[in-house]
């Protein structure tokens, strides 16, 4: 626990992998004196309720915001619309709206006409994440030497903008303001392509009919592995993502289409000058990640052989998104 808190009561509008860490957080790090959760199923409720990770569990979305002064939507993106036009006349005055998705334009353009003028709303995306979801999922150190991206609307209030940072920043996160736009081409490069990739090379690997899927399975350290781990993200999360983020990704796509075809052409040319030329380049980008502290160089052999005489080093989360 460290300083003041900075919000009196946070409501937290769904609670699972995002909801759940930011409760475990929050509390862990006094950034506010109470909680009120609230998810849209009775046995999530009732989880959260168990797991004690916020003060009061009530039942529906605007019973959550009622007296709030910071509230938090945590669920997928496609629903933040509809929730915002649930919760608009029950917030109270200056409240700070947020929430936490990972594409911001649709979400602003979503839940902004529904909030009223007496509140603040700052959209907000952890760039933080694990494959699995739920309110089990969550840890209070997701978030720690992350970024949260803010992307407030033109003419927000200053220190309504300042007093979220601030909350990220207590919850151990580093804090960047963009544009919504901005924001959904630089995530749509970093994680929603990526995403893209990993679920279409996980579903090819698993349609081939020369290669066993035990051999796959085997096999999976030759690189599988690390696409297996991002495909295994939540469907519903992503489904949403690639709905509400189209152009961005189609736009990432169309490039990465024209550089995969230049390599697949160095590959049928024989050209090797074009593929270490491009494999240099793009080592010398993951040395920059590991450099600035945002993965670690330790290497990941999965669960240890028994005739090896140290266990692999322990790897923090990875980033995602
Ligand atoms: P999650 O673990 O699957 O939890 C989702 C929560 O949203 C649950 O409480 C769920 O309630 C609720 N929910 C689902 N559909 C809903 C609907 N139609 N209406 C109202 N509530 C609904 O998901 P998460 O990973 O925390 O992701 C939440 C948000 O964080 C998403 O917008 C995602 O883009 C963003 N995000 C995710 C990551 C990541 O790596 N996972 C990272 C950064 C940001 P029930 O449990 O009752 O169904």
């Amino acid at each position: 626990m460290s300083g003041q808190p900075i919000f009196n009561r946070l409501a937290l509008i769904g609670v699972g992998l995002i909801g759940s860490s930011i409760a475990r957080a929050a509390r862990a790090q006094g950034a506010v004196r109470a909680i009120t959760a609230t998810a849209r199923s009775a046995a999530t409720r009732r989880r959260v309720a168990e797991l004690g990770i916020a003060d009061q569990v009530v039942e529906t979305n605007a019973a959550a915001v009622e007296g709030a002064d910071l509230v938090i939507v945590c669920i997928p993106v496609g629903a933040c619309g509809p929730v915002a036009a649930e919760i608009g006349m029950h917030l109270a005055p200056d409240a700070v709206v947020s929430d936490v998705g990972s594409v911001k334009s649709a979400v602003v353009r979503d839940m902004a006409p529904h909030l009223p003028d007496r509140v603040h709303f700052v959209p907000a995306h952890p760039v933080a994440g694990t494959e699995n979801s739920g309110p089990d999922a969550g840890f209070a150190e997701l978030f720690v030497n992350r970024w949260c991206i803010l992307t407030p609307p033109p003419g927000a209030q200053p220190a309504a903008v300042e007093r979220l940072a601030a909350f990220w920043r207590l919850l151990g996160a580093n804090v960047e303001t963009m544009t919504p736009e901005h924001h959904d081409l630089v995530l749509g490069i970093t994680s929603h392509l990526p995403h893209l990739i990993a679920y279409t090379i996980v579903g090819t690997a698993d349609e081939l009919a020369q290669v066993t899927r035990s051999e796959v399975l085997q096999f999976s350290a030759g690189g599988f592995r690390d696409f297996t781990r991002i495909a295994a993200s939540d469907p519903t999360m992503w489904r949403d993502v690639f709905l509400a983020n189209k152009d961005a990704v189609l736009e990432m796509l169309g490039r990465f289409n024209e550089d995969l075809s230049m390599l697949t052409r160095a590959i049928r040319r024989g050209d090797g000058d074009t593929l270490f030329e491009q494999f240099t380049r793009t080592r010398a980008i993951r040395r920059g990640i590991v450099d600035i502290g945002q993965d670690s160089p330790a290497p990941d052999f999965g669960r240890p052989h028994p005739g090896l005489p140290h266990a692999p080093l322990p790897r923090p989360y990875a980033a995602e998104d």
